[in-house]
């Protein structure tokens, strides 16, 4: 392992540790919220109820793991994220389609790029402004890169929102943590990949990664 990624493995196993240790006492306080809300009206609660999600909500974006390189199949990934996410967004009129070989395969580290697709994946399902939404994934395999497609038909992004996109703590949404695509950037990076952001409002946003079949 390169030292970089070494360092990398260190802090991001004691983060793992850390963010795991606070999501147990966040769950308890957002339950005992949700019982006093039954209770009574409180508009306080309501405050606290949705800045407790919010922690909730960084933790799940940044989350690290120092799971360490291995083989992945890419199609069985992404299917077991798009079940994942099904269950959790429960939106009847959100259809995700995978056009991937069953033979895709390359060197990475799985949770890190599992984060990688579940942030790209809860961003289109949060650009959802028609009826139906529609998520595109493609896997091609290149010479020496795999190249994945991620294309949605959400609201999409005007010029100076896609110019930002990438940019710590820059967000559009009420309760967004702007971490979710430096994130993304991050796991890319590592994976000595290259990604790429095309958009157009009310249209939809289409990303395009390439990562070396065997980088990380
Ligand atoms: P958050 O989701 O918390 O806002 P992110 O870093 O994940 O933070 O995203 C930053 C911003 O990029 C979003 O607020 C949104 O404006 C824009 N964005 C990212 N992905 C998409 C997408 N698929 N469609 C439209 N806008 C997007
Ligand atoms: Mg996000």
């Amino acid at each position: 392992m390169k030292d970089e990624n070494k360092k990398y493995s260190a802090v991001n196993s004691s983060l793992n540790k850390l963010f795991h240790e606070i999501k147990n006492p966040l769950a308890i306080c957002n339950g005992y919220v949700e019982i006093m809300k039954k209770k009574e009206d409180n508009k306080y609660l309501e405050i606290i109820n949705k800045e407790l999600n919010r922690i909730n909500q960084i933790i799940n974006d940044y989350q690290y793991s120092n799971d360490e390189k291995r083989r992945i199949n890419l199609l069985s990934l992404l299917t077991d994220i798009k079940y994942t996410l099904d269950n959790l967004y429960n939106d009847k009129n959100t259809y995700i389609t995978i056009d991937c070989s069953e033979q895709i395969e390359l060197y990475g580290n799985y949770n890190l790029l599992k984060q990688l697709f579940i942030n790209i994946f809860k961003n289109a399902y949060e650009a959802k402004d028609k009826n139906i939404l529609l998520i595109k994934v493609v896997v091609k395999k290149l010479k020496d890169n795999l190249k994945i497609k991620v294309e949605d038909n959400g609201k999409g992004m005007n010029k100076e929102q896609l110019e930002r996109i990438g940019e710590e703590y820059y967000t559009t949404k009420d309760n967004g943590t702007g971490l979710g695509v430096p994130f993304i950037f991050d796991i890319i990076r590592k994976h000595q990949g290259t990604i790429n952001y095309e958009s157009f409002e009310n249209k939809g946003t289409t990303i395009t990664i390439k990562i070396p079949f065997n980088a990380y």
